[in-house]
């Protein structure tokens, strides 16, 4: 593309970098902006500068928070002997809309994929193992999607949790989860939890 400006340029430039975004969806971008007035321009930079300097990842569970620990975590009507174990922010979202869970979250962060150099040590797992130490947790979840990668995630962390006394337990494989939020309904995901079925016995099917 032959720009006419050089701060044109820069800007269409920062806007390629998302994903799904290509060059001709960035400039349309851009355009839009500069038909806008500037305070509302002002406001829209200073909102993604905002998130990027003030927030948090909650210490307990690691998801996206306003706070050190999130609201979830710090709720009382949560029950605190129940972990739903997932991917990332998208995952605890998808689950909340579906009002079907009322436990905690673990975030992990990613899943274990040996192809893209992403081993344990780079997700919270210790953390969670931590969280079962005390005694209080009963039941832990994994809601992780169907793949490769969420297969052997469970299947690493299965056996660090084995020694804890605790129900260990996964939601019916094959739900869209994460990058494929959008196509989840809510209904099977809400159903999908509360139908959950021990993780050994999930492997026998
Ligand atoms: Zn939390």
């Amino acid at each position: 593309m032959n720009f006419s400006s050089k701060l044109l340029e820069n800007a269409v430039a920062e806007f390629s970098k998302l994903p799904g975004v290509g060059q001709k969806t960035a400039l349309r971008l851009v355009l839009h902006l500069l038909n806008q007035n500037k305070q509302e321009v002002e406001q829209f930079s200073g909102a993604i500068t905002k998130l990027r300097n003030e927030i948090q990842f909650c210490a307990t569970c690691h998801n996206i928070s306003d706070t050190a620990i999130c609201e979830i975590c710090s709720s009382p009507k949560r029950d605190a002997g129940v972990i739903c174990v997932v991917e990332d922010t998208r995952d605890v979202m998808a689950i909340e809309n579906t009002s079907q869970f009322n436990g905690l979250y673990h975030v992990l962060g990613g899943l274990i994929s040996p192809m893209d150099g992403v081993g344990p040590t780079d997700l919270q797992v210790d953390s969670l193992v931590e969280r079962l130490k005390d005694g209080e947790v009963k039941e832990v979840i994994f809601a992780l999607s169907a793949t490769m990668e969420g297969d052997t995630t469970i299947f690493y962390l299965n056996k660090k949790l084995k020694p804890f006394n605790i129900t260990i337990s996964t939601i019916a494989r094959g739900i869209a989860f994460g990058g494929e939020l959008e196509y989840v309904d809510e209904i099977t995901l809400g159903r999908s939890i509360v139908t959950r079925v021990p993780y050994e016995n999930s492997l026998t099917k």
